[in-house]
């Protein structure tokens, strides 16, 4: 994958933003629990939420790669940022754009591609994660409405005071050889009877929101139905696909931003009379932090050149999230190892990284599940 001057002039803008404005705020959000309302404001005015999208729904007309960029710098500094970012643009908007009408692009996408709302993507719910097929919730087909009953769980972005709605995977009937019939349907927040109930309390991604949702007798017009009934659990599979590689790129961003945060202070911290980057257990495993980040960009560099290629890219996607989730869990380990005891305290970037970055082995298919997929790819 070429990194054009237009590639580049972009990391170095996010690079900047996330140094001048995420940074400073991060440990102060974490602490509180506090969604960054005025981060995401900022980077809706910058684009970041529109970056894959053409510009006649508000977007910035790039593609999948620019966004796995912007995501890989907001990482290095704060998961949770880029987390908004990554859910908001490739779980939120993502599918409305790939399979909604003319209406409802129209109706839903420039606030999102701007950034002045959020959207959730709800196919996790307490009985059905890894097997997403398991879905129990059922949207009934009852005149011109759907009557949706049922519950999501660990929905992200599903309970901000800008979330405008929340896309959900329900049973709507059973196919002729028996299975259930699974389609999508964007449920508007303020819908009566739909409720994101209080915010989870995580070990990591304070601030970022996550909510689950209770559906009771919740009626949404027929035309809420988002593509094909029937289809909406292939097109969220589809969804996840791609998400592999955006979520790789965060997780890229992660392992590197460990690798920077260590080189700073293995230069600068002392013992013994000389900066602990002297002693080669130090320097040999930043060297080693550095190799994992490379690979881990290699892996989604390449699954994301596939993608745009119009090539297969299931199984590097895969590879991708695991290799990079793996790499940051790895670097962020290490670094707070580096960092002695200040690596433990919740102001240093790698502390927060640590309790951050197990979710990224978890969320989006978990690492079993990519081996599961990768497998399959081979045949197995
Ligand atoms: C902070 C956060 C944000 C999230 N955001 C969203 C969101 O926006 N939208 C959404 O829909 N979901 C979201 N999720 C849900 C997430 O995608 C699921 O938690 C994940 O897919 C795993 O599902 P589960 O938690 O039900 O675990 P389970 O599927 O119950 O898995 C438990 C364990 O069993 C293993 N396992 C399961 N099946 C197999 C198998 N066949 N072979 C081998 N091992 C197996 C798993 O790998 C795992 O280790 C989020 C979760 C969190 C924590």
């Amino acid at each position: 994958m070429e990194l054009t001057q237009e590639y580049d002039d972009l990391i170095h803008t996010v690079r900047d933003f996330a140094q001048s404005v995420v940074a400073p705020v991060s440990a102060k959000h974490d602490a509180e629990h506090s969604f960054p309302y005025e981060v995401v404001d900022q980077m809706g005015k910058m684009g970041l939420f529109g970056l894959p999208f053409p510009e006649e729904y508000g977007g910035m007309g790039g593609d999948y790669f620019a966004l796995s960029l912007a995501l890989e710098e907001l990482a290095k500094v704060d998961q949770s940022v880029a987390v908004t970012v990554e859910a908001g643009v490739s779980l939120g908007a993502m599918p409305i754009y790939r399979f909604g009408s003319q209406e409802q692009k129209q109706r839903w996408l420039p606030d999102l591609t701007s950034g002045r709302a959020l959207a959730g993507f709800g196919l996790t719910e307490p009985g059905a994660g890894s097997d997403a097929g398991a879905t129990a919730t059922t949207a009934v087909d009852d005149g011109d409405s759907w009557i949706i009953n049922g519950a999501k769980q660990f929905i992200t972005n599903s309970g901000t005071s800008i979330t405008s709605n929340v896309t959900v995977t329900a049973v709507t009937g059973t196919k002729p050889d028996g299975r259930k019939e699974i389609s999508t349907i964007i449920v508007p927040s303020g819908t009566p009877g739909f409720t994101a109930e209080p915010a989870y309390n995580k070990v990591g991604w304070n601030a970022s929101d996550t909510h689950p949702l209770t559906f009771t007798d919740v009626r949404v017009p027929k035309e809420n139905l988002l593509g094909t009934r029937g289809r909406g659990y292939a097109n969220f599979l589809s969804i996840l696909d791609e998400g592999r590689i955006a979520i790789a790129a965060l997780a890229t961003g992660v392992a590197q931003g460990c690798v920077d945060e260590s080189v700073k202070y293995a230069t600068q911290r002392q013992s013994f009379g000389q900066p602990i980057a002297q002693y080669q257990s130090v320097s040999f495993a930043i060297a080693r932090m550095e190799a994992r980040a490379h690979t881990a960009r290699t892996a989604y560099y390449d699954a994301a050149a596939k993608m745009l290629a119009g090539k297969p890219f299931k199984k590097e996607a895969s590879i991708a999230k695991m290799v990079a989730s793996e790499a940051a869990m790895d670097n962020a380990r290490v670094a707070t190892q580096i960092h002695g005891g200040y690596g433990f305290m919740n102001d240093y970037v790698v502390a927060r990284h640590y309790r951050d970055s197990k979710i990224l082995e978890i969320g989006e298919g978990t690492t079993e599940v990519q081996l599961m997929l990768i497998a399959r790819e081979l045949g197995l």
